[in-house]
């Protein structure tokens, strides 16, 4: 058995007390404390410790994500405008209200490239507002095994071109990964895919766009 806690605690017997066993920084004050001996050699104790420790810093990550300021649209935690939104945001919000303003203006033709523009301004806001809502069910929900297998699918289809790679993963990584943790993963990942959303979102609406087009 391997881990950070046996490689530095190998072969001491820590009997609860902090004297014997100042070689180390991985175990904490709470962990000296303990009135029972501890076999450190076993690793099996300081596995355990560490998956607590993981656990515990999963929350307080968490807690850090939801107390961070993010725009109101998109929810990543850029500088924001004035008006709430990120600068990425805000461009799209800008663009929309120009669009729209045209669109209301009598004087204006209302051709077919002015539509076009209008529904793509749209649906640029629509993806923005629907990544900011994904963060917050992370954030503010609870992030099920499927949930995090989905993420990963994203990760090798994207990385690996292969989109089977970790499909039926869902129950190991439910036994895993405990939902602190299935949260961070999640958000880890938000993070990635939100900047990538970002970069193609005007293709993205574009696309979208064309879709519904053809659908009506
Ligand atoms: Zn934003």
């Amino acid at each position: 058995m391997t881990g950070i806690a046996e490689e530095k605690h190998s072969g001491r017997i820590c009997a609860g007390r902090k004297t014997e066993c100042r070689q180390t920084e991985a175990f904490d004050e709470v962990a000296y404390t303990k009135p029972s001996a501890i076999i450190c050699s076993s690793g099996f104790v300081g596995m355990i410790r560490m998956q607590r420790e993981q656990k515990s810093y999963a929350k307080e990550f968490i807690e850090g994500m939801r107390q961070a300021v993010r725009c109101d649209w998109c929810g990543r935690d850029k500088k924001r405008s004035r008006s709430g939104l990120c600068r990425h945001c805000n461009d799209i919000r800008k663009d929309l209200e120009r669009v729209e303003k045209l669109v209301s203006d009598p004087k204006e033709p209302k051709t077919f490239v002015l539509d076009w523009q209008l529904r793509v301004a749209r649906q640029k806001k629509k993806d923005c507002v629907i990544w900011g809502q994904m963060l917050h069910g992370i954030l503010n929900g609870s992030v099920d095994s499927l949930g995090l297998e989905h993420w990963l699918c994203r990760v090798a289809k994207r990385i690996a071109r292969d989109n089977q790679m970790h499909r039926g993963t869902a129950t190991v990584l439910g036994w895993t990964f405990t939902p602190e943790q299935r949260q961070m993963l999640a958000y880890l990942f938000w993070e990635i895919f939100g900047a990538e959303a970002s970069h193609k979102r005007e293709s993205r609406a574009m696309w979208q766009v064309q879709c519904d087009s053809l659908e009506t």
